[in-house]
């Protein structure tokens, strides 16, 4: 018999185990943090605990290294004589309203615009908004849901009345049938997906994908519908002509529950499969095959996320979705609905907390003549204009322009996230005054003028708000590096130091107090009752339990109604000059603009630079090969980065990502073609050329 050597190998017991919610996509999944000395050790998600029952992707588990990483914020800064250069508090906040001041006083309030954050708690963008209403009295808030979901909103409150996800996570299983059409599910859902292969693997859910790419949900997938980007609208209403022909429809559902079947039917009798396969590219039979798996089972889903969402047809590509559910009577029941995926943390909650042009919290109109003075004797302040306020690609041109003066950017990065880089960092350099406020300093805080460093979600208090509509507690489990302070305490020093009152809020419980005060859908929600698995709203009243499905019985708006759309081509095709089609998206490994996800090493490992995406056949006649350096230029510049040949992209298509700076893929995406009504930029299409070029200097 042996004896193991002794270990020498310490164990390391946390000195605390905190509960907390995903700081990275809107799946918000929960997860323990188990903390010792400052630092994360390790990350556990509790079995018990909805959405994710234990499951956590990649990020989630293992990417939390930026939270201590040298490059924090951990001081203000202040730009004197072309630099920023380090600032006490006092300084930097004087500064701040001092500027403020000046400007609304020489140019109005309207000279002031604001970007609150997909990233920050909800507490904290109902305090941006807060300061941009009642203190300064603009509404040009906005944030980057205008370039992921704003057509979401838009498309689902014309269609039903509310703009949010119908259903829960929980129920997917239910589906006898999914749809999953512009949603790269298991790279930008991850835990979301797994639901969906369950509902596949064990409960015997047919699914049909949609996307240009093949993207791994296909391998789950009884059919892959590889259609155009652009052509979602024809395609959508190829499988309405099917279902109606093959009287697959529900016409008790039509008849009880919606309005305008006739004027919608008119113009889906355009679309027969054959069509709709010219302009997608899709074979007929596989459109008449889909129809028949949506159409003939109920149950039956709809998942979508951007690649519905940013095209220039945006808002008519969600109505499109929105008529498929009114028309097969998938809604309101369990298994169904129309299920947009949230992108980031708290892209739900800044949207529901009115960081939004056009509403106060919970969508409260600010055109609405007793919403304005319900919030004018709430708050004791006359209200800005009853019109709604710049968007935010507008607030950027307007920036160009000279019209908006100051800019307050809190946890976004537009020199990035947006379209068209190079002219939007022309724009913010026009400005006479920005601010920005986040974790590190970005490409958008290297223009500033002042930068406030702020606590990331480890470091604070607060709530978040999940796809499914579910608002989550999130809680301190570090200390904030340096003198950097949670962002609702520095928003309430700038509010103070303008002369507002009220905003002596003793922690971030008391500001979701206010919020359920104004908010009717959040009326019933206090941190007492989010607990444990939290709320979905809404919840009217302290005794409700939350929403879990919506349009049970009624359609916020009464009617769910058909709207009639037409395909439209996309702003930009390919033709001589630029002859291929650059298509944007996300990868597992990384997020968004790389800000957290680039500053974790592991992750760095996994996914360290940018891989275009070409298609075989566009390789070959292009002379490329996997691996080497390529130029891609659009008409609004060019980048350089890595080929990957690959066929799981069709021909005559690229894609490329937005997380890398020196690859940016949005240098190349038309930021000048956005959706007349939700006012989303077309990231989905746009036409490039691409040509091989030695590599660069080091590599
Ligand atoms: Fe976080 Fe989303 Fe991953 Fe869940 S799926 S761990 S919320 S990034």
């Amino acid at each position: 018999m042996t004896t193991a050597a002794p270990s020498t190998v310490r164990p390391v017991w946390a000195d605390a185990t905190v509960r907390t919610t995903c700081a990275y996509c809107g799946v918000g999944c929960q997860m323990t943090l188990n903390v010792k000395d400052n630092l994360i050790y390790r990350v556990d998600a509790p079995f018990e605990a909805v959405p994710n029952h234990g499951n956590l992707c990649v990020k989630g588990r293992f990417g939390h290294d930026y939270l201590w990483h040298p490059d924090r914020l951990t001081t203000p800064l202040i730009r004197r004589g072309g630099r920023l250069e380090p600032a006490t508090w006092d300084e930097a906040l004087d500064l701040v309203a001092e500027r403020f001041a000046a400007i609304k006083a020489e140019s109005g309030p309207d000279a002031l615009a604001f970007l609150c954050s997909a990233r920050c708690t909800c507490e904290e963008n109902y305090l941006m908004q807060k300061l941009a209403r009642q203190v300064i009295g603009t509404h040009n808030i906005d944030h980057c849901a205008r370039l992921c979901h704003a057509s979401t909103v838009s498309g689902l409150v014309q269609a039903f009345g509310s703009g949010a996800m119908t259903n829960s996570i929980a129920d997917i299983t239910a589906a006898k049938a999914i749809l999953a059409i512009g949603t790269n599910t298991t790279e930008q859902h991850p835990v979301i997906s797994l639901q969906i292969k369950k509902a596949v693997r064990q409960f015997g859910a047919q699914l049909v994908v949609a996307d240009p790419r093949r993207i791994e949900l296909t391998q789950f997938a009884v059919l892959h519908l590889q259609h155009r980007p652009g052509t979602d609208l024809a395609l959508l209403n190829g499988l309405a002509h099917v279902i109606l022909k093959e009287n697959l429809h529900n016409t008790a559902f039509i008849a009880e529950r919606t309005e305008n079947f006739e004027a919608w039917q008119a113009v889906v009798e355009e679309y027969p499969p054959e069509r709709a396969s010219e302009i997608t590219g899709v074979p007929a039979e596989d459109i008449i095959r889909a129809a028949r798996i949506y159409g003939g089972n109920r149950p039956a889903s709809i998942f979508y996320a951007m690649g519905i969402t940013q095209h220039t047809v945006g808002h008519q590509n969600v109505l499109a979705i929105a008529n498929l559910a009114l028309l097969t009577g998938n809604l309101g029941i369990p298994g169904s609905g129309v299920n947009p995926l949230r992108g980031q943390n708290n892209v739900q909650g800044a949207c529901d907390m009115g960081g939004l042009p056009n509403v106060y919290t919970g969508y409260q109109r600010v055109d609405d003549e007793a919403v304005r003075q319900k919030h004018a004797a709430y708050y004791g302040v006359e209200q800005p204009p009853a019109r709604p306020g710049l968007t935010v690609t507008e607030i950027i041109r307007a920036a160009g322009a000279g019209q908006v003066r100051a800019l307050y950017v809190m946890g976004e990065n537009p020199a990035m996230s947006d379209p068209d880089s190079h002219h939007v960092r022309e724009c913010l350099e026009k400005t006479d005054f920005l601010v920005v406020q986040d974790i590190f300093l970005n490409e958008t805080g290297e223009l500033a003028d002042v930068v406030l460093p702020s606590a990331a979600f480890a470091e604070k208090e607060g709530t978040f708000v999940n796809t499914e509509r579910r608002v989550q507690r999130v809680r301190k489990a570090l200390d904030a590096p340096g003198d950097a302070r949670p962002d609702w305490e520095i928003l309430c020093e700038i509010a103070q130091r303008l002369g507002a009152r009220g905003w002596d809020y003793a922690d971030p419980e008391a500001i979701m107090q206010e919020i359920a005060e104004i908010t009717p859908s959040f009326a019933g929600i206090s941190y007492a009752r989010l607990e444990n698995d939290g709320i979905q709203w809404p919840c009217p009243s302290p005794d409700h339990p939350g929403t879990p499905i919506l349009h049970t019985a009624r359609f916020p708006r009464g009617l769910g109604r058909f709207n009639p759309v037409h395909h439209q081509d996309a702003a930009e095709l390919p033709d001589d000059a630029y002859p291929l089609m650059l298509t944007t998206g996300r990868i597992l490994e990384m997020y968004h603009t790389g800000t957290m996800t680039r500053r974790v090493s592991g992750l760095n490992f996994l996914a360290p630079e940018e891989r275009v995406e070409v298609n075989p056949q566009d390789a070959a006649r292009l002379g490329i090969t996997t691996g080497d350096w390529i130029r891609v230029s659009s008409r609004r510049g060019s980048v350089t980065a890595r080929a990957w040949v690959v066929g799981r992209v069709l021909p005559g298509l690229i894609f490329m990502t937005f997380h890398f700076a020196e690859a940016l893929g949005n240098i190349l995406t038309n930021g000048e073609a956005i959706d007349p009504i939700a006012k989303i930029p077309e990231f989905k299409v746009c036409a490039v050329k691409v040509e091989k070029v030695p590599a660069p200097n080091g590599h």
